[in-house]
């Protein structure tokens, strides 16, 4: 930190994301991103033209893909906004929506960049704790008088909400915006996208990262009522006109058009993610109800920091989480059959050796 910075972000800590190495080839279980590739169509369109138009900027309405948004989702083109990641929506959304006196409430174990965002905007926020076995309560996010922000499925527990229990929160908090994280929602949980045509107080957020194979290219969007939406885009033009480029809202058009592709890759992971879990529970682990694409697991005889180290030591990255409740659990990644088929052999192996590496 050089002695320049400005006094309010003196103690911000800053998110960390999950490890990107360089130095090998590992398998990758550590940050929820595809083990399929983009479509073949995606490739192509990229390829074949798109590129050439990067001497001009994009459109800062993105409005060929939001119109695609919207076609596919059932909604108005003026209930879509396009963002560099969900992650901007995010952070545009606690700036537009929190005040310095009414803050943000959000579950204790969830997405820690909503902590960090709460923190960088100074923002008042309260970690509501999860209950014992890891779910969310509803009842403690009715008149949060604040707003709330939940992930659904959560992070990294995997554990969704239904939708009638969505509902109820968003009708209890009729003078403060619901934001759903819905980043891992096709993985088997219920969308709340259709609700946003009742309720002019919910927004929803979803990524291309997770089930598009698109965690590289950076695009994020956010469904909700059109004044919401204006809201959004206030704060967009007032930071940065051009934040999603060509060549992801290109990307993005062709993913949309491939849908069954992506439909495909999610029963099958969801089909690994079972094969998995019962591999898994054969070893030993317990592990949490998980609706995303990855798993949320223990072991009774391993401490959690000890597994991960182990298996980085065998090429194998899971994410690990140091934080009160949760650090005997490993984050594992759902991926390709063989990738898992790599990690049940490595943990075979450490478990026999007594986890000495
Ligand atoms: C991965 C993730 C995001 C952000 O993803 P982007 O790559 O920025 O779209 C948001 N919320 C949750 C809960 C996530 O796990």
């Amino acid at each position: 930190m050089s002695r320049f910075i400005s006094r309010r972000f003196d103690l911000l800590k800053e998110y960390v994301p999950g490890e990107q190495p360089q130095d090998k080839k590992y398998v990758k279980l550590n940050t929820n991103e595809s083990p399929y590739p983009p479509a073949p169509g995606v490739i192509e369109r990229i390829h074949g033209g798109e590129v050439r138009n990067l001497k001009l900027y994009s459109d800062p309405e993105c409005r060929r893909l939001r119109e695609v948004l919207a076609a596919q989702y059932s909604v108005g083109i003026e209930n879509v906004f396009v963002s560099n990641g969900s992650d901007e929506s995010l952070s545009f959304a606690f700036m537009a929506f929190c005040d310095t006196d009414c803050g943000a409430v959000f579950p204790d174990i969830s997405y820690g960049f909503y902590k960090v965002y709460a923190n960088l905007y100074g923002i008042d926020y309260k970690a509501i704790p999860l209950a014992e076995d890891f779910t969310i309560r509803p009842a403690d996010y009715y008149g949060a008088n604040a707003t709330v922000v939940i992930a659904n499925p959560n992070a990294p527990t995997g554990i969704a909400l239904s939708l009638t229990e969505i509902e109820e929160i968003v009708k209890r908090n009729p003078n403060n915006v619901v934001v759903i994280d819905e980043a891992y929602v096709d993985f088997g949980a219920e969308s709340a996208v259709q609700l946003t045509k009742k309720y002019d107080n919910l927004l929803v957020v979803q990524t291309f990262s997770k089930s598009r194979s698109m965690a590289g290219a950076r695009l994020g969007f956010a469904i909700g009522c059109a004044s919401l939406i204006a809201d959004l885009n206030k704060i967009k033009f007032s930071t940065n006109p051009y934040n999603v480029n060509r060549l992801t809202c290109a990307a993005g058009e062709a993913t949309l058009a491939a849908q069954e592709y992506y439909d495909a890759n999610c029963r099958k992971i969801i089909e690994t993610r079972a094969w998995t879990a019962e591999k898994l529970a054969a070893l030993g682990f317990t592990m949490t109800d998980s609706k995303a694409n990855f798993l949320f697991a223990k072991h009774s005889a391993m401490d959690g920091d000890a597994l991960y180290l182990a298996l980085k030591a065998r090429g194998i990255l899971v994410r690990h989480f140091a934080a009160d409740r949760i650090s005997p659990y490993l984050r594992i990644t759902v991926g390709a059959p063989d990738e898992m088929q790599a990690l049940i052999d490595a943990l075979t192996e450490i478990l026999q050796s007594g986890g000495l590496t």
